[in-house]
């Protein structure tokens, strides 16, 4: 078994730590980016845990190492985008095999399930995942995996992890969570019997919006085994220079996250009063339906939520448009507060009529609230709100 280091300590404390030691030659503290190919071997085929930079990397091992100790896994792998660990989960798979998952799924999620890997004769059923007998009534013989979002993206649904792995379970199916929305900081799916959580480290763990990559985490030594041998075949590995930017970003994770949760939940409030606003979308909230849920699975209710915003789609594009402390971006989870129109951008990747199936109004907004002084947040949403309804 693996030794990540994180010897039961608390989780601020493991951020800093796991799978970073001191360099025994020169004492320096941090991880070198290992900027290189090859390794030398000291006869043919014996070499020191290193080949070649695709296969494993020194600043990937801690990275590695880091990531699976914050999840309470016991092995990690790392990769150059969010979306190369979703695809390297479904490399498990073969012609035949049917995947249940949300139908409210991130939109490179949806896109790569039904634009790759349906043409590979995968199937896919989009369900609610908060109605268990939905879920149950789609898992079939070929069902082999389960993939669940929590909390999903842009509605902030939350899904109850330790039910639908049971689920997954009853079906043999291999249950794998997208931890990025909540972060191990504030949840952490192998505790409730997934079997594979799934990260975009360009979101939280990254944290300040400057890298781009993805990271699976799992208890099972067989299940690890055969995710390296595609995440070597596959090749979507980080560089060493990406590893060593994320490395960084989980030292802060739980202060940050800590920050992120604070200030979501003011805005929540605010904007929950607000008479610009329809409706407000946050776990946190005692109005949201999973509150109780959520109260229970995280340990906070995280840094995303999203509004109705009442008005029309010309004028929530106005909102977006005009506000400065909160910039008009895709993506979420660095330090500087972001905003977006999903039906326009995040979620432009699905059909129309299924988008306004699942929920997804031309005049939802989504912000990514970040670590600034929420005051500053509040006015700048105000003065848009304004400039919209001129
Ligand atoms: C961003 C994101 C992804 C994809 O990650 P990339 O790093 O952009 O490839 C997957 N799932 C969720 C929930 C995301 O937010």
């Amino acid at each position: 078994m693996t030794d990540y280091g994180d010897e039961g300590r608390r989780i601020e404390t493991t951020a800093i730590h796991a799978g970073q030691e001191p360099d025994e030659g020169t004492g320096a503290l941090m991880t070198p980016i290992h900027a290189n190919s090859t390794y030398e071997q000291d006869a043919p085929g014996d070499h020191r845990g290193y080949e070649y930079n695709r296969t494993g990397n020194p600043t990937r091992t801690d990275l590695e190492a880091n990531v699976a100790a914050l999840e309470g896994g016991e092995y990690g792998r790392a990769f150059s985008s969010g979306m190369g660990s979703i695809n390297t989960v479904l490399n498990l798979l073969s012609a035949g095999d049917h995947v249940v998952t949300g139908d409210d799924v991130y939109g490179g999620t949806h896109r790569i399930f039904t634009q790759v890997y349906e043409e590979y004769d995968l199937a896919f059923d989009f369900v609610d995942t908060t109605d268990h007998d939905a879920v149950r009534d789609a898992m079939t013989e070929s069902t082999e995996l389960l993939w669940v979002e929590t909390p999903t993206n842009p509605l902030m649904r939350v899904n109850d992890i330790g039910a639908l792995a049971d689920v997954a379970h009853e079906y043999d199916a291999l249950c794998a969570v997208d931890n990025t929305f909540a972060t191990p900081y504030l949840q952490r799916p192998l505790e409730h019997g997934a079997d594979v959580v799934s990260h975009s480290l360009t979101k939280y763990l990254g944290g300040h919006s400057d890298v781009v990559g993805g990271a699976l985490v799992t208890d099972d030594a067989d299940l690890d085994e055969r995710l390296g041998f595609y995440q070597n075949s596959v090749g979507a590995t980080p560089s060493p220079f990406d590893c060593f930017l994320v490395l960084r970003g989980t030292k802060t994770l739980p202060v940050r996250m800590d920050r992120h949760c604070e200030n979501a939940r003011t805005l929540a409030s605010w904007l929950d009063d607000h008479e610009a606003v329809s409706r407000v979308y946050y776990p946190g909230l005692d109005s949201h339906p999973q509150h109780d849920l959520a109260a229970e699975q995280m340990d906070d209710f995280g840094g995303m939520l999203s509004f109705e915003f009442d008005g029309t789609l010309e004028q929530a594009s106005t909102v977006v448009e005009e506000t400065e402390v909160f910039t008009l971006a895709e993506s979420l989870g660095g330090v500087e507060s972001l905003i977006e129109q999903p039906a326009a951008m995040t979620h432009a990747a699905i059909p129309a009529e299924e988008r306004e199936a699942a929920g997804l109004t031309d005049g939802l907004i989504r912000v990514s609230v970040g670590v600034e002084h929420v005051d500053d947040m509040r006015a700048d949403l105000d003065a848009a709100f304004d400039a919209a309804a001129e």
